[in-house]
């Protein structure tokens, strides 16, 4: 299986380059933001928990997320592999991640970090809001409060992959397909490994 954690900031082009991801390696794409959002669309009691957090830029409980990702990985037994994007945020989500694929005799091929400013950041974001429909791309505080949230809690998990020797970190700044073939190319080293 090919199992790639797609890491990187808000506004990166996580979801953009996942996308094109699935359909060269023909891999499920998990998204726990958009996860989340389908629950808040279904008005469940999840979703109505998440969103106060959600629009606030701030991270849902490890617990939630944890438990989406295990349900994907349950309804999916015969992926050829999956694209993590957006998950996992914090330390106890990457030992989570670790531990539900070592259950299954698998585990994460590489960890791929598109490196992207914070000042380009807050604008592919605030143009994003302006027809995403997220009001949490809306807003430049929360946006800001969630480049902040990356930084403190998220960006401490290079080391924890860095030191499973599966690190890797590209340049997210140019045109979508620029980022894709080096994206690619990353993959294509990894499967190589
Ligand atoms: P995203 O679509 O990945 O930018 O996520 C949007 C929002 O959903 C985040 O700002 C968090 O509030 C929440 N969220 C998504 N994924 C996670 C996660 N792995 N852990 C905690 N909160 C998350």
């Amino acid at each position: 299986m090919l199992n790639i954690v797609l890491f990187g900031p808000p506004g990166a082009g996580k979801g953009t380059q996942s996308k094109k991801l699935v359909n060269e390696y023909n891999l499920v794409h998990l998204s726990t933001g958009d996860l989340l959002r389908s629950e808040i669309k279904e008005g469940t009691e999840l979703g109505l928990r998440a969103k106060v957090l959600m629009d606030e830029g701030r991270l849902v409980p490890d617990e939630v997320v944890i438990g989406m990702i295990r349900n994907k990985l349950n309804a999916n037994p015969n992926a050829e592999g999956f694209i993590f994007d957006g998950f996992p945020r914090t330390e106890k989500q990457a030992e989570a991640l670790d531990n539900l694929l070592t259950e299954v005799n698998e585990s994460i091929t590489r960890m791929i970090a598109l490196e992207v400013e914070d000042a380009e950041l807050v604008e592919r974001l605030l143009e994003r809001g302006k027809d995403s429909g997220r009001a949490d791309d809306q807003d430049e505080n929360v946006v800001k409060n969630r480049l902040k949230v990356y930084q403190d809690e998220t960006a401490i998990l290079k080391n924890y992959y860095q030191s499973q020797s599966k690190f890797t970190s590209i340049n997210g700044f140019g045109s979508i397909d620029e980022v894709f073939e080096r994206l690619s190319n990353s993959i294509r080293a990894a499967k190589e490994v």
